[in-house]
């Protein structure tokens, strides 16, 4: 048995982790940028807290609250602008996955004053200044992986800045969940599920992610009872988050594989949030393995007896319908064939009418 496996991010797991522990904040420096969303942030508790700890331990900093969903190279450059002009020492990023992606992208660009929206994808390896993450989404798991994912409009297209960004520190603390409406909660599950799937139908997998991917699979047999029931208390608040942090840590190893990269232009081109842009394609990529045996597994400890069990679950939480046309996914399969980051990841062969098969046999349906 051989096995690489590397989770740099020092994470704090737990009620009020922000406030037990905000004598981290003082340790990475004196002034910092927030990266935050436009509204949920200030709502949620997650900004009270952080001010909170950081004034109280006499960090100064500057607020970047104008990341939109997806996040574009424009909104990285500004917020970096600031951070530049600020002279932080480090970016705090406050959210779901696109501001913690956002605040991961604009800690390089402070870093590397040369780089910019036009040279960013051939620049190499590049370092970044310290980032921390406060998680208000349980879906991304952008809080303990080294991805930041982009919106480039040039290329029209969304894509990893392709650097290794690890935060420093994850604060975790499902409460700022609480309140998250139930169609957020739903799609970032389904992204958080699609995390631990891509994962441990990996190529990459081993002992030691499969690990993750059979405890994540253990607390979505739980968390998918509730999220069917609508019946989302604290109990499946923290589960979710501790799911979503467990896929995330696989992915960080694994990286992800088809439904995520054949993900990418539904919601470039169609609006689909990411979590359901995956998982509206995962039945049908379930059931192009040819191997099923390591599917069974999953199955199993989720608690489903076959894989028309977890189909039934899936259609009612992901259920999109979208306005799509034979062109158009051939041309989504040809862009995602040249994609050969996500094909490696999948671990049987699979060519340009497997692709097109997933895509019509998911989204033709009616
Ligand atoms: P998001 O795009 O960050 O946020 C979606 C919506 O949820 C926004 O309207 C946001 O409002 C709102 N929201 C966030 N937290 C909330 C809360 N606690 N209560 C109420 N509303 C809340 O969603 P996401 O699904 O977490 O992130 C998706 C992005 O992450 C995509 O760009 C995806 O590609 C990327 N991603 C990254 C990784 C990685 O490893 N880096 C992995 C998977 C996905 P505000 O805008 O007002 O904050
Ligand atoms: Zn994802």
């Amino acid at each position: 048995m051989e096995f690489k496996f590397s989770m740099p991010t020092e994470i704090y797991f737990g009620k009020d982790a922000v406030l037990k522990n905000k004598e981290v904040f003082r340790a990475i420096g004196h002034k910092a940028l927030i990266v935050t969303g436009k509204s949920s942030s200030k709502k949620n508790g997650s900004y009270d807290d952080v001010k909170k700890a950081l004034s109280q331990t006499g960090v100064e900093y500057v607020l970047f609250d104008e990341v939109e969903e997806n996040p574009s190279l424009e909104t990285v450059e500004r917020g970096s602008d600031i951070g530049k002009k600020n002279q932080v020492e480090f970016v705090i990023g406050i959210g779901g996955g696109s501001p913690m992606d956002a605040a991961k992208a604009i800690a390089v660009f402070i870093k590397n004053p040369d780089i910019n929206k036009e040279n960013i994808f051939s620049a190499g390896k590049l370092d970044s200044i310290p980032v921390l993450a406060v998680p208000t989404t349980s879906g991304t798991g952008s809080e303990v992986t080294p991805y930041s994912i982009v919106t480039s409009k040039q290329e029209r297209t969304k894509k990893n800045l392709g650097q290794i960004i690890f935060p420093q520190v994850a604060f975790i603390d499902s409460k700022y969940t609480f309140n998250l409406p139930y169609d957020i909660t739903v799609n970032t599950a389904i992204d958080a599920f699609t995390h631990l799937v891509e994962g441990y139908l990996n190529t990459n997998s081993t002992y030691m992610s499969d690990i993750y991917g059979e405890k994540g699979f253990e607390l979505f047999r739980y968390c998918f009872e509730k999220l069917i029931s609508k019946d989302l208390n604290q109990e499946f608040r923290n589960k979710v988050m501790l799911a979503s942090v467990l896929g995330g840590i696989q992915i960080a190893q694994n990286g992800t594989s088809l439904p995520h990269g054949m993900g990418y232009p539904l919601t470039y081109f169609k609006g689909l949030p990411h979590g359901l842009a995956n998982g509206v394609l995962t039945t049908e990529y379930l059931k192009s393995f040819k191997d099923q045996t390591k599917i069974k597994r999953m199955l199993n400890i989720l608690g489903f007896s076959h894989l028309g069990e977890l189909e039934t679950v899936l259609n009612r939480l992901v259920g999109v319908k979208i306005d799509i046309n034979p062109e158009e996914i051939k041309e989504y399969a040809n862009s995602f064939v040249m994609n050969k980051d996500k094909l490696i990841n999948h671990p049987e062969e699979v060519g340009l009418e497997d692709i097109v098969r997933i895509y019509s046999k998911s989204l033709l349906k009616n």
